[in-house]
């Protein structure tokens, strides 16, 4: 039994319309999902992804309006990284961020740079054959555009404390330099720890919630079972209605899920539509009158 690699990352933002501006129009990413966080239905749940949603390519936002902002520590992680085609594509963001008043740092076959509420981002350019997760962007060639994630980095003090759960719970293959690489069948990705800042983390806006690793649907079940023989209590499967999911920290103390691969966001609205309305899963569909009130107008990144 093998994870495919990361099947979302999910974050804070205390502006949701600022957020749609940063991940939709400059970076280019399709609003995919427009709905609530299931734990607390009165605030947005955005998800950006590829053209066709896919998991991989899946960042997703929890919205509290005016959150303030967090900072990353041990326990978390700091840093989400996208692959990209070539250097011409780095040459292409460092521009384009550039001329967006977004700050960037270069180095050999990457660029670093943080979305407007200090959430560290990084693109690099990486060998691999998985296939390239491509949202469509009017301004943004596919040969240019971000190709789903390579990798998030998290920060904690004693990466080996982790070791027995990340290897021989999770199956995760260790690289140099306190890398994992999470592979399956038809994709990967990796899982990197750094020395924490010396300052304890807090929560709040620009700071990542939780990572999430995708498996195949027929093995959600015994991996939920493996993570509990493992003793590191996951949560019961809980029917998010786009995916299954299992939630539990790793020894670290990161958060981790393990969300099923579909059905996936084309569920409960067409494809060529997603992301436009406000979508609620059953369960919330009659608090719609409630709550759309409450959140935040937003634009159509298409409209
Ligand atoms: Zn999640």
């Amino acid at each position: 039994m093998k994870l495919e690699g990361i099947h979302h990352v999910t974050c804070i933002t205390g502006d949701a319309p600022g957020n749609v501006d940063f991940y939709a129009r400059l970076l280019g990413l399709r609003l995919v999902k427009k709905t609530v966080n299931q734990d607390d239905p009165t605030v947005y749940h955005l998800f950006y992804a590829d053209e066709n949603g896919s998991s991989g390519a899946d960042i997703t936002f929890f919205e509290y309006p005016h959150a303030r902002r967090g900072r990353a520590g041990a326990g978390m992680v700091h840093r989400v990284v996208w692959r990209v085609a070539s250097e011409p594509a780095l040459d292409f963001w460092e521009r384009r961020l550039g001329e967006a008043g977004v700050t960037t740092g270069r180095a050999d076959k990457s660029l670093g740079f943080t979305d407007p509420e200090g959430l560290d981002l990084e693109l690099a350019v990486v060998e691999t054959t998985d296939e390239p997760l491509v949202a469509s962007h009017p301004d943004i060639s596919a040969e240019l555009a971000l190709q789903g994630f390579d990798s998030v980095r998290a920060y904690t003090a004693d990466p080996g404390r982790s070791r027995p759960l990340l290897e021989q719970t999770l199956a995760f293959e260790p690289q140099a330099t306190d890398c994992y690489k999470v592979r399956g069948e038809r994709r990967g990705s990796f899982y990197c720890y750094d020395e924490p800042p010396a300052e304890p983390g807090v929560g709040g806006a620009g700071t990542v919630h939780h990572v999430a690793w995708a498996s195949p649907p027929d093995d959600h079940e015994a991996w939920q079972q493996r993570v509990a023989r493992a003793g590191a209590r996951p949560t019961p499967i809980i029917d998010r209605f786009y995916f299954k999911s299992i939630y539990f920290r790793e020894p670290s103390g990161v958060l981790f899920e393990i969300a099923t691969i579909g059905p996936g966001f084309a569920t409960d609205e067409p494809r060529e539509h997603l992301g436009e309305r406000l979508s609620l899963p059953p369960d919330f569909e009659h608090l719609r009158a409630q709550v759309e009130p409450l959140l935040t107008p937003l634009p159509n990144p298409r409209g």
